[in-house]
């Protein structure tokens, strides 16, 4: 499949080396009508103030609009999970507004601002080593929206249909598998479609 991967700002390469580990096409995507050259995106981990500025700048709502009416796949990572959150804590502007979920930023505390973890993740078979980065968590969710994996009682992975999202960076370990979760949803979409 043809995946994109917002590149505004943020962490992009180590998105699209494992799309290709794992033998599908990433497309680096720096403007809105490039879109419709993918069947999901990425939303990659970075600064979320920015990479909400930067959507405004080259006019990417309408273009992300369609492609979430659509119903295909968005994967929001770290800052991606925020541009993706209904709700922001303590905030009153938002990004995307397309996921029902409620969150708050940099909700580790100065202490953990980085720390790895290991995770049990609905449906994998052993842990999953994940890499957290000044994150993000989910403070409530929906009731739509299917809860993947906690830390220390806070959600950090989640699925809400067409919507994945994760409060940490998956790019960043050799382990495939949360990327794998996102692939499938992009697949069976297309399945449906023929
Ligand atoms: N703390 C960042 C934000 O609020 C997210 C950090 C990350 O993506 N690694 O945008």
């Amino acid at each position: 499949v043809n995946l994109g991967v917002l590149a505004l700002q943020g962490a992009v390469r180590e998105h699209l080396k494992m799309i290709e580990s794992l033998g599908h096409h990433g497309l680096i995507i720096k403007k809105p009508e490039e879109l419709s050259d993918v069947d999901g995106l990425i939303l990659p981990g970075g600064e979320s103030t920015t990479m909400g500025k930067l959507l405004n700048k080259y006019n990417f709502l309408p273009a992300l609009n369609k492609f979430h009416q659509q119903k295909k796949p968005i994967f929001g990572t770290c800052a991606g999970l925020i541009l993706l959150a209904k709700e922001i804590n303590n905030s009153e502007s938002v990004h995307l507004a397309f996921m029902d979920i409620k969150v708050e930023r940099n909700a580790f505390g100065r202490q953990r601002e980085s720390f790895e973890a290991d995770l049990d993740i609905l449906g994998f078979s052993s842990k999953f080593r994940a890499v957290f980065i000044r994150a993000p968590y989910i403070m409530e969710v929906g009731k739509g929206v299917d809860i993947l994996s906690k830390f220390a009682d806070k959600i950090v992975l989640a699925k809400e249909g067409h919507l994945l999202a994760s409060a940490f960076h998956p790019e960043l370990t050799e382990d495939t598998r949360v990327h794998q979760i996102f692939i499938e949803m992009v697949e069976n979409r297309l399945k449906q479609l023929a």
